[in-house]
């Protein structure tokens, strides 16, 4: 692929053509700015750490079927990804209270919101960024209401794909910000995810590890972002795996008819049957994805079930 002309330079990256259609590079550079660039900085090695993080992050949100710019990783600190024709609303993601939200609104930090909660803000360096409500984006043009509502949904989407993904890696998900654009008229997760446009917190320490640290001077830059992505990096943090196993239909079940006589002269007269089986839950490392399935499955044949008088029935979660 042909590193071609600059087409754009933002805060965090540059953006160049390239000589296959459709498709951009973007650099991800060192530079830090905060406070609608007042405050600036460089935090080392930032450009390598987000640009791999990113092609991580995108990558499994694709895989969990949200649709993303995302084409591929091509040097430590660039990705290739598809152009959008970009819009000028960013939609935050809050799940705990944080930064702007606990400054305009009085609500103590590492407050959690009721549930998860959205704001709108207008992609504007001039204006410094300011929220907007759905009806100024109406009068603003910036875009449909249809096109909000499905920007929205996504964005809801994500969050709800990445609280347990960070959950995962120990860190809390306490908020995100996201770009979104278009391509052949499509609606397209855009822009990056590191720890520049969102906000974590380690789940045991309760540690900053995102750009609060440069924000509010607490230094251990390179350090914290670096352990972000080590975090994120470990494909093989595990599987989790689910078993229940319960008696096969016609085999004596005596734990189950017991109960059932039980909760009858309890006065719960609308059961009519019981079975009482186990619930299993099982922690895999060191194992691929796809070859889980039939060593589990093995586990219960020789030793979890009884497959002679039980059934089993399998779930893994990646
Ligand atoms: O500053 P505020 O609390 O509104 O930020 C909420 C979230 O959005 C934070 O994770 C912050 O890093 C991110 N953000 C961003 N770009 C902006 C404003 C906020 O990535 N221009």
């Amino acid at each position: 692929m042909e590193k071609k002309e600059l087409i754009y330079e933002g805060k965090a990256k540059r953006v160049y053509s390239t000589d296959q259609p459709g498709q951009v590079i973007q650099e991800f550079k060192d530079d830090a700015t905060a406070f609608d660039g007042k405050k600036r900085g460089t935090i080392a090695g930032k450009g390598k750490t987000n640009a791999q993080m990113t092609d991580i992050i995108l990558r499994y949100l694709e895989k969990k079927g949200i649709r993303t710019h995302h084409v591929k990783l091509l040097t430590e600190n660039e990705i290739v990804t598809w152009w959008l024709e970009m819009f000028l609303v960013e939609i935050i993601v809050r799940n705990y209270a944080a930064g702007s939200l606990a400054k305009r609104l009085g609500v103590e930090e590492r407050t959690e919101m009721r549930a998860p909660l959205v704001e709108y803000y207008y992609k504007s360096d001039e204006l410094g960024d300011p929220m907007l409500s759905r009806e100024h984006i109406r009068e603003l043009g910036l875009v449909s209401d249809d096109q909000l509502d499905e920007m929205t949904a996504i964005a809801l989407r994500v969050n709800e794909i990445l609280v347990p993904y960070f959950e995962a890696r120990g860190l809390i998900l306490a908020d995100l910000k996201l770009e979104f654009g278009m391509r052949e008229g499509q609606i397209y997760l855009g822009d990056e995810f590191s720890p520049d446009v969102c906000r974590l917190w380690d789940s045991e320490t309760g540690d900053i590890m995102d750009k609060d640290r440069f924000r509010r001077d607490l230094g251990k830059l390179e350090e914290t972002y670096a352990e972000v992505l080590k975090r994120v990096k470990e494909e093989d943090i595990g599987i989790k795996v689910f078993i229940y196993v319960s008696p096969k239909k016609g085999v004596l079940d005596p734990a189950g008819q017991a109960a059932l006589g039980s909760l009858k002269s309890l006065g719960f007269e609308e059961v009519s049957d019981v079975r009482i089986g186990k619930y299993i839950t099982l922690h895999l490392e060191g194992i691929e994805g796809h070859k889980a399935a039939e060593r589990v499955e093995e586990m219960c044949e020789r030793l979890l079930a009884n497959p002679v008088i039980e059934d089993y029935q399998i779930d893994i979660q990646d």
